[in-house]
């Protein structure tokens, strides 16, 4: 087995990226969201092998990264005029937007749909790379399929050593969740996945802003996905992870009751659970603190052998959601209400 290259976001760094992914490797990059596994969108090969250093589902569609919005007039048959206002105010930025797709996109890049997300990152390394490229870039996120995302280019390390040439290390990513991702229907926008772009921040566009009912629930066998990723089980540590949905004296009584020796809890301050003989873990009082620090705190709950984990549940609004539709993942859809 080879070792993966670690590379400084420098200069001479981003030019070595470069001259990887134009001659059709896969290179782990930084973006604000979290860390993307990067390969030419427009070359099919390339394109497989991020499919095969992630055991990515082929069905599962990759959203294509630009760095300037005239990039996306070859890569579409159609722009909605909602996606003229939405990238002007949220681009460059976490939101990922579906349309129809043109026939230069491979249908490998498209897990086969007449589709493609596309988004324009905000991060300095992530626009540099795809604007010396000069081709859009195909980029999932950079962890083995069903682990979580990563946020530091250590976490692309231990999930890519010797499945990829080269990491580009460009710090934490500032965010921590991915890319809010929407459709467009009529005058609609439909939510498929929850971001740090928020539905409320949405309906400044219009009012009309649909969460899919996939956001928040387990969708149903048989049942055709809008986007292919929720079906697929997912940001699963190897922690039983239950979501306990309530107030902090209601999570303290029932930790109270229900933990033993192996119970680590996932909290949002030091002192949440303040007299309790357990473990903790904290993931951050504010929801853009929590989805800061989610993926790092799952992973790091491998690394003390957590088994069973009890969560604070996050908000469900505003980025909260995002949080919460990630955790619910995590937890395999196991949440406590509490009154
Ligand atoms: P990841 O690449 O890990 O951030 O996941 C990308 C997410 O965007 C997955 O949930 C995909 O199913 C979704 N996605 C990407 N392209 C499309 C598309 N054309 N239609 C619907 N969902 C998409
Ligand atoms: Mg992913």
């Amino acid at each position: 087995m080879f070792d993966t290259k670690m590379l400084a976001a420098d200069d001479a760094s981003i030019s070595e990226a470069v001259r990887l992914l134009k001659s059709g490797e896969v290179v782990g990059m930084p973006t604000e969201t979290v860390y993307g596994l990067g390969a030419n969108a427009l070359d099919e090969n390339a394109v497989r092998k991020i499919f095969a250093a992630k055991g990515r589902p082929a069905d599962n569609p990759l959203i294509v990264h630009i760095s300037s919005f005239d990039m996306i007039k070859p890569l579409v048959s159609y722009i909605p005029q909602l996606a003229y206002k939405c990238a002007q105010e949220f681009w460059a930025g976490p939101l990922t937007m579906i349309m129809p797709k043109s026939d230069i996109i491979p249908e490998v890049t498209s897990g086969g749909l007449d589709t493609v997300g596309i988004r324009m990152p905000s991060h300095k390394a992530a626009r540099a790379i795809i604007d010396r490229c000069g081709f859009p870039i195909a980029a999932p996120s950079a962890n083995l399929s069903g682990s979580p995302s990563p946020t530091t280019a250590g976490h692309v390390f231990n999930d890519m050593n010797g499945r990829i040439p080269a990491i580009v290390d460009g710090g934490f990513s500032a965010v921590g969740v991915e890319s809010t991702v929407i459709s467009f229907e009529d005058d609609a926008i439909r939510i498929l996945r929850p971001g740090f772009i928020s539905a409320e921040e949405l309906k400044e566009i219009t009012p009309n802003v649909i969460i899919d009912k996939g956001v928040i629930a387990k969708l149903e066998q048989g049942a055709i996905a809008r986007s292919p990723g929720m079906k697929y089980k997912h940001y699963a540590p190897k922690a039983d992870i239950t979501i306990i949905d309530g107030s902090l004296d209601a999570f303290r009584a029932y930790v109270k009751k229900h933990s033993d020796s192996d119970t680590v809890c996932m909290v949002f301050e030091p002192n949440d659970c303040d007299g309790l003989d357990v473990k903790s873990i904290i993931y951050g009082e504010t929801d853009e603190k929590q989805a800061h620090l989610l993926f790092d705190t799952l992973r790091e709950l491998d690394n003390i052998g957590a088994k069973k984990v009890f969560a604070r549940c996050p908000r469900k609004s505003g980025v909260g959601l995002a949080v919460y539709n990630r955790l619910l993942r995590a937890a395999a859809f196991q949440v406590v209400t509490l009154k």
